[in-house]
This record gives structure tokens, C-alpha cells and sequence, in this order.
């Protein structure tokens, strides 16, 4: 382990600040924080809203939209239960203006955190000019350290006319709702969004260059949600690619690789998002990035100038925001609390809010396989009871990977509702290295979804 001089030298009172922080979204705002209450002189920039991508353009916002979008299955759900419920109208404005609303409270709460932990917030684009000096808001500071944290952009492929899509961005502050929706993509964002739009009333429809949506998530999970999406209504294209995008009288039409042509009102590009690196003066100052403009960082955060750090999307490790959050931590643990500090990347949960909710830790059945385990698999899937009244056609799935020789857990998938509430628990038993035994011996709670996973006693038949 490192020792933390090696990190800060000396002379740290020669800079006007300890730690200068380029971006003000999750990761830049924590490291900022706990360096400042560390005892570091801290200044932190951002161009932009404070809390960056998470709060002003992703999770939060959207969180609050798939809330918004649920009521309709909701509203569906309440006659088998005896309710009628009257005509529903959707109001575009009310969920998007009390969404902004929100949203400014907590950019104002940001900027009092900052404010009462004492770190210097600067409104403008930072730039690197030497490996200590920073130029914002005409202003040049030195910092013995800084933190590049400036996240990523979504990216939109290069297609004949690539200027009619929205990013994400701008799905937020949409003028007007659209009736119908082109979603291209089949990531995260492709799916949130196929389900927030077809919740608030919109026709989706979601092209995929792949044969079964989320690449990188267990395969059980990814045909049990593709299908799960085509009950809800989602029009799924998949296996064929975009070719190009037009604008006609009254929307756009979307042109496929195989030649059929889509008429819609938005065509929502959800294809990627990159390292947001553009104008801070990385390669000038000599800061190595990847092809894709990844900044490449050592375990301690470290770019190739060892006096400058990078933590979140704008680093090529997960794109998540509690995983900024601790990489901003460690950074101030290492500089600032004589603690050298880096992450543990092996099982960090994550949850995809489509509909229904997609929760995972740990290791696919694939990877699990690829690292070289012999792996028993315990599967299930059924209709939660809640739609046995409500009449529902949605299924739950969930999915254990256990190590054949140890015993342990090494990975849980579900897809259901509340799936991210569910795996939040069981991530720290997969992360405290629970065995399947200890599964078992813990007592379901009656009657919830959850206690399946504590009481799936057959294996699936090896394939
Ligand atoms: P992803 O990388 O998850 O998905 C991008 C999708 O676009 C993939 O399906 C990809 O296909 C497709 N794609 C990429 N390039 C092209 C192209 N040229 N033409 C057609 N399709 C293309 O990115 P997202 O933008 O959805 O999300 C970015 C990241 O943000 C996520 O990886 C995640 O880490 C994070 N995020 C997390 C959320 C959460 O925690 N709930 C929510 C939203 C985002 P293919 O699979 O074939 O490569």
C-alpha cells in the first residue's frame, strides 16, 4: 500500500488551493465535500447545474418520471380489486415542471452542502493549463491536486440526420408529450425510457441492433425482460439498426437497415454515453486517455499525471453513481485522511427501472462460467400474487448463481417489482460471501416476492 506522501507532497501551502475538483455532479461533490471537512482548502467548478448528470438528467429526474409512469398500470390493477376508476387524463407539464422543481431544490441543497463545508464553488468551464494550474471563469488558480470528475454526454451515432434525435438531455424538458416515440438503443436508458413513455401513454416503439435487449446482464434476465417489455406494449425491432433519420411535415421518419421506414413524433437516441473530456486541456498537459476517451486512472485514481486524479463516467470503470460517490471518497481518504483508498468493484448491485424492475448483483451465469466456477443455478419464475386479482399478465424472475464447491452466492438477478429495493438487501449477503446453506437457513418473510430467494431448493437441470 502506498504511503500518503506519496500522494500530497510537502508543499501543498504554495497553491491557492489543497484540491481544485473540475465537475460538480455526484463523484466531484463528495470528494469535494470530504476533503474540505478533512481540513483541504477545496474549490470545485462546474459549467453546468450543481449535482450533475445524476441529478439534473438521470436518476433522479427519471426516477420521479417512472413513478409518473407506473399510476397507469396501477390504474389498471385497481378494478380487479374493486375500484373503478374514472377517466385518466395525463398532463405533460404538471410531471415535468414539479419534476424541474424539485430538481432546482436539491441543486440549491448541493450548493449549501458545498457552501457549509467550506469548498469555493466557481460557475464556469474549467481548463488544465499546466499540471497544477486550473483557468475558470477567466480566473487562473493552482491547486497541488486536482480531481478530474466531469462525467460523460450521451453519443449519438453518426446517421444522415442525427440532428432530429434527443439525448436523453433533453427528454426532460420535452415542450410537448409525444404520441409516438422512437427509441433506438437497448441499453439502461433505451429501456427506462421505452417504459416511462408507454406508461405516461405514448405508442413505443424501441429499434435494437441485437437479438435480446441489455447486453452485459444475465441472459435469464434478458429474454425474461424482453418479453416482459413486449407485454407492456413496447413494439420491440429487434436485430436491425437505424439507417437514417428525416424530418417530415408533421414529425420524423426512421429509416431501418432492412428499409422499412417508422413515422413518429421524437426519436430518442439512447445509444451511449461518453467520457465528457472536450475543452479541459487533458492531452496538452499530458493526461493519457483511452481510444474512447476513457481517462485512464491507476487503483488510486491516479491519471498519468500523478498530481491529477479522475473518478466517474468520465474514467472507464462502472457508470453508476454510488460508485462515483465512493471513488470521490477514496480520493479524499487518499489525499486528505492519510488513508490510501480504492474500491472494491466485485459485486456492486445495480437496478434497471423499466417495467417490471430489473435488480442485480454479482456475477451473471455467463461470467460466473467464463471465471472458471462450476455454478448451480436456482430459477423461478411466476405471477406475483398481487396480479392474481389484479390481472396483470406481468411475471417475476429471479435467479441465484451458486459456486458448486463453496457454496456461495455469487450472483442474484431478478426482475419484478421492487426488484432494486430486494437486491439492495441481498447485495450485502453476496457481499459478505453468503453460501446457498445460509440462504436457506434464513427465514422467508410470508407472503412477499423476496422469500423465494430464500426458499428455492431445486436446481435447474444442468444444460
Ligand atoms: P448503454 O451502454 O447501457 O447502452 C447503449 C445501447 O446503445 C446499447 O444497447 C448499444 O448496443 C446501443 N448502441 C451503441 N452504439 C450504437 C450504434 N452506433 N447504433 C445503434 N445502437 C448503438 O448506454 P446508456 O446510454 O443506456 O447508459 C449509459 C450508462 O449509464 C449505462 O451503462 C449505465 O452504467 C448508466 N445508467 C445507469 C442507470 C441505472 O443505474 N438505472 C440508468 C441509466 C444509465 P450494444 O448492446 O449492441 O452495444
Amino acid at each position: 500500500m502506498p504511503a500518503h506522501r506519496d500522494f500530497v507532497g510537502p508543499a501543498m501551502a504554495q497553491f491557492d488551493y489543497d484540491l481544485f475538483v473540475i465537475g460538480a455532479g455526484s463523484g466531484g461533490v463528495r470528494a469535494s465535500r470530504m476533503s474540505a471537512r478533512f481540513g483541504a482548502r477545496v474549490a470545485v467548478a462546474e459549467n453546468r447545474d450543481l449535482g450533475g448528470t445524476c441529478v439534473n438528467v438521470g436518476c433522479v429526474p427519471k426516477k420521479l418520471f417512472v413513478y409518473g409512469a407506473e399510476f397507469s398500470g396501477a390504474f389498471d390493477d385497481a378494478a380487479g380489486f374493486g375500484w373503478a376508476v374514472g377517466p385518466r387524463t395525463f398532463d405533460w407539464p404538471t410531471l415535468r415542471d414539479n419534476k424541474t422543481r424539485e430538481i432546482q431544490r436539491l441543486n440549491g441543497t448541493y450548493g449549501r452542502m458545498l457552501s457549509d463545508a467550506g469548498v469555493t464553488v466557481l460557475n464556469g468551464t474549467a481548463r488544465l493549463i499546466d499540471k497544477h494550474t486550473v483557468e475558470c471563469a477567466g480566473k487562473r488558480v493552482t491547486a497541488a491536486s486536482v480531481l478530474v470528475a466531469t462525467g460523460g454526454w450521451p453519443t449519438v451515432p453518426n446517421w444522415p440526420g442525427r440532428e432530429h434525435v434527443v439525448t436523453s438531455n433533453e427528454m426532460f424538458f420535452l415542450p410537448t408529450f409525444p404520441r409516438h416515440i422512437v427509441i433506438i438503443g437497448g441499453g439502461y436508458i433505451a429501456v427506462e425510457f421505452a417504459g416511462i413513455c408507454r406508461g405516461l401513454g405514448a405508442d413505443v416503439t424501441l429499434i435494437y441492433r441485437g437479438p435480446v435487449l441489455l447486453r452485459g446482464f444475465d441472459d435469464g434476465v434478458r429474454s425474461f425482460v424482453t418479453e416482459e417489455l413486449r407485454n407492456t406494449g413496447i413494439r420491440l425491432r429487434l436485430d436491425t439498426d437505424v439507417s437514417a433519420v428525416a424530418k417530415t411535415s408533421n414529425g420524423f421518419r426512421v429509416t431501418q437497415t432492412d428499409s422499412t421506414t417508422i413515422d413518429t413524433d421524437l426519436v430518442l437516441a439512447a445509444t451511449g454515453r461518453a467520457p465528457n473530456i472536450a475543452g479541459l486541456g487533458l492531452e496538452e498537459v499530458g493526461v493519457a486517455t483511452a481510444a474512447n476517451g476513457a481517462i485512464r486512472i491507476d487503483e488510486f485514481y491516479r491519471t498519468s499525471v500523478p498530481n491529477i486524479l479522475a473518478i466517474g463516467d468520465v474514467t472507464d470503470r462502472l457508470q453508476l453513481t454510488p460508485v462515483a460517490i465512493a471513488e470521490g471518497m477514496c480520493v479524499a481518504r487518499t489525499l486528505f485522511g492519510g488513508q490510501p483508498s480504492t474500491l472494491d468493484y466485485d459485486a456492486v448491485p445495480t437496478a434497471v427501472f423499466c417495467q417490471p424492475n430489473i435488480g442485480t448483483v454479482g456475477l451473471t451465469e455467463a461470467a460466473a462460467r467464463a471465471a472458471g466456477h462450476d455454478i448451480i443455478i436456482y430459477e423461478t419464475q411466476f405471477k406475483p400474487m398481487k396480479h392474481t386479482l389484479s390481472g396483470r399478465a406481468e411475471r417475476t424472475f429471479m435467479k441465484l448463481v451458486v459456486d458448486a464447491n463453496s457454496d456461495r452466492v455469487l450472483g442474484v438477478h431478478m426482475v419484478g417489482d421492487a426488484a432494486g429495493e430486494i437486491i439492495q438487501g441481498l447485495a450485502v449477503a453476496v457481499k459478505a460471501g453468503a453460501t446457498k446453506r445460509i440462504f436457506d437457513a434464513t427465514i422467508g418473510i410470508h407472503p412477499t416476492a423476496a422469500e423465494e430467494f430464500v426458499t428455492m431448493r431445486e436446481p435447474r437441470p444442468s444444460r
